[in-house]
């Protein structure tokens, strides 16, 4: 099969799709991959080195996506690409589908065939193609909240490890998934106070082995969150209703009872936000004031490391490229986790989340 690799267009979006050693991989199995041309440099990956691994290295993105039969990319589509979409596609990426409704009408209006990563879920319920970079912006939330709490970024002026004879910066984590654990995971070795937040009693008893009492647990509720959120500095937003758009936990009237200062990171606005005032900011302006708090509301967060991140997402994406590249449309038929993921097919939406967020058939 022809695979394609374009270039992402999203702001500060440096990831790419595929590594040479992917490419290696699926021209070993004998496909053919074009990649466009500086695809890798933004990871520190050139097009040398895909051409020694047997890929095609073509200049523009209208060659990759028009000669491609399968698009693998990191980011949905944005509308400077929809007038590539076309029916005899296959498109492999973050579509994130139940947020983006033009995105959605322009996948169906193509009729193209696409399968999103983050809805692909293995048997045990996790979603294999979404933790990498849950687990890469779930760590970057913590990081990220803890230089907006610095005064000079107009933060309430907590460090929040503290130090001897003070009190540590408070964490609140909203959703003890992948995301959530590894926010936590860098506020607990931060040395700040941090709970986590759950609808799942199994997920809190997780949270509370893996970090051996250091996290407090609470099981979620309106009533919880309000208490946790008005005693917080930093607020972690991670949950997640697998497809669907996000849960609004956090309005804007508890945002006005916060302590002045405070940063609400929300790692789930790229499927619409878990809180009421959030809206999808860029690398380039990540940052808004509501009700003197700090909003950051970056979509695509490990786009920022990307050297990091493409090499995490291509791991654990690749065998199911190659899956698709193996087997074509087929494949989704046949592999129930790549069957998960798929999101449209000849102007059908497949997915039962993304047609209720945007009042679809399906
Ligand atoms: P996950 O499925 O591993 O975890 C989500 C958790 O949220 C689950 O434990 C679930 O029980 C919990 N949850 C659901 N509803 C809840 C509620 N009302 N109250 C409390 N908890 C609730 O998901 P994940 O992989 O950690 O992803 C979390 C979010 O992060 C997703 O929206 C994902 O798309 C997003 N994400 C964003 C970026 C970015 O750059 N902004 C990058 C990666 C992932």
């Amino acid at each position: 099969m022809r695979i394609g690799i374009p270039t992402e267009v999203k702001n500060h979006e440096d990831r790419v799709a595929l590594t040479p050693a992917g490419a290696h991989h699926l021209v070993r199995a004998g496909h053919d991959v074009l990649v466009q041309s500086g695809a890798g440099t933004g990871s520190h990956l050139s097009d040398a080195e895909f051409e020694s691994a047997g890929a095609r290295v073509v200049p523009t993105a209208e060659e990759v996506w028009g000669e491609a039969e399968l698009v693998c990319k990191v980011k949905e589509p944005v509308a400077s690409e929809y007038g590539f979409l076309r029916e005899d596609l296959l498109l492999f990426a973050y579509l994130h589908l139940a947020a983006d409704e033009a995105c959605t009408r322009a996948l169906l209006d193509a009729g193209t065939t696409s399968v999103a990563y983050e809805t692909a879920q293995a048997a045990d319920g996790s979603l294999p193609l979404l933790a990498p970079m849950s687990e890469v912006a779930g760590r970057m939330a913590t990081q990220v909240g803890a230089w907006l709490l610095q005064r000079p970024a107009g933060g309430r002026g907590v460090l929040l490890g503290g130090v001897p004879g003070t009190r540590p910066g408070r964490v609140v984590v909203l959703g003890g998934g992948t995301a959530g654990r590894n926010a936590a995971e860098i506020a607990v070795g931060m040395r700040a106070e941090v709970t986590v937040v759950d609808l799942s009693l199994p997920v809190l008893r997780a949270v509370d082995q893996e970090f051996s009492g250091h996290v407090r647990t609470v099981v979620s509720s309106a009533y919880a969150i309000e208490r946790e959120v008005l005693e917080a500095d930093l607020v972690v937003g991670a949950v997640l209703v697998a497809g669907a758009r996000a849960p609004r936990l956090v309005g804007d009237d508890l945002v006005a009872r916060m302590r002045p200062g405070a940063v609400l990171v929300d790692v789930a606005v790229d499927q619409g936000g878990c809180f009421e005032g959030s809206r999808p900011t860029t690398h380039d302006d990540p940052t808004f004031a509501v009700h003197g708090t700090t909003f950051y509301c970056v979509a695509n967060m490990p786009g920022a490391v990307p050297v990091t991140s493409t090499l995490a997402l291509t791991s654990a994406t690749l065998p199911y490229l190659a899956a698709l590249a193996d087997g074509g449309v087929a494949a989704v038929r046949e592999d129930p986790v790549l069957r998960s993921g798929a999101s449209t097919r000849r102007g059908t939406l497949l997915n039962e989340a993304v047609a209720e967020a945007h009042d679809l058939p399906w």
